[in-house]
């Protein structure tokens, strides 16, 4: 199938994901009912919601790891269940929310390890995987930790990590379950800045479940806002992202409304 492209305001938008009535059960419970939405190159996507709304369901779908049984998910131009796993890893990359990591490996083996769709199995890791992975640990101003085990790390540290081996991957799409859960206020903004210097210069595509709120309206340019599965928004941020749909898909009261739209200036 061809990539989508279209014709706006003079640039060329080249659409990169394209969900249409993806509904997903676990064991015949239903996670998610009638997702649609479409994400083009370089879009910064926040998918918001309550805890247990979905937000993890459908970034696995993305990754994979959820098959897709009912509607259509289109990335790159090809349906997700027609890419073979190394195939997809070139171009997608996925950071889950909490690792576990049982294993004794330092940091710059698992940042390394990013490289890996790109080799054979039988292949030693190439001067430029080695030089790519030191680029971004230093970019990323976790160098110091590099021959640290990931075991002896905190758990905001060890999300870096995982981060880092995303970006080595070097993906067009880059998909994070509430990346920035565990850091402090300086790493969330360094995090999120980065991401968008990700997007602006290499015009990766990102997707982020949050729940920073104020970070997401600053940096992301598409939310969606799911409520028990079900899609309450999905569009641009300055046209959705308002205490209204907030206190929807968050269940929060009427008479909370304001204090909401106070805290996060919305
Ligand atoms: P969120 O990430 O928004 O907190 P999830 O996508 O993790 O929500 O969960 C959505 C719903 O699906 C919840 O009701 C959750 O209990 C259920 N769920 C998630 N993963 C599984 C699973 N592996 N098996 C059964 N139910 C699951
Ligand atoms: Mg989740």
């Amino acid at each position: 199938m061809a990539s989508f492209e279209k014709q706006e305001k003079g640039l060329i938008i080249m659409e990169i994901i394209r969900a249409e009535n993806m509904d997903f059960k676990y064991n015949g419970a239903k996670a998610l009912d009638n997702i649609n939405f479409k994400v083009n190159e370089s879009d910064f996507l926040a998918v918001l919601g309550p805890n247990g709304s979905g937000k993890s369901t459908l970034l696995k779908i993305l990754a994979g790891i959820n098959e897709l049984r009912s509607g259509r998910l289109i990335v790159n131009g090809h349906y997700i269940g027609n890419y073979e796993s190394s195939q997809y890893a070139k171009i997608f990359s996925y950071v889950p929310c909490d690792i576990y990591t049982p294993y004794n490996f330092s940091v710059s083996e698992i940042v390394i390890m990013g490289r890996a769709p790109y080799l054979k199995w039988w292949e030693d890791y190439r001067s430029k995987d080695k030089s790519l992975t030191c680029e971004i640990l230093e970019s990323m101003r976790i160098s110091h930790l590099a021959e640290r085990n990931i075991n002896s790390l905190s758990s905001g540290e060890k999300q870096l990590v995982f981060i880092a081996q995303a970006l080595v991957q070097n993906p067009k799409i880059l998909v994070l379950d509430e990346p920035t859960s565990h850091l402090d206020i300086r790493y969330k903004m360094e995090i999120f800045g980065l991401l968008n210097k990700m997007r602006e210069d290499k015009k990766i595509t990102i997707i982020t479940a949050s729940h920073d709120i104020n970070l997401v309206s600053f940096y992301a340019n598409k939310a969606l806002l799911l409520n028990k599965g079900k899609q309450m928004f999905f569009g641009r941020v300055e046209e959705g992202l308002n205490a209204d749909n907030i206190c929807r898909a968050y269940e929060i009261s009427e008479v909370s409304k304001s204090r909401l739209s106070a805290m996060f200036k919305l």
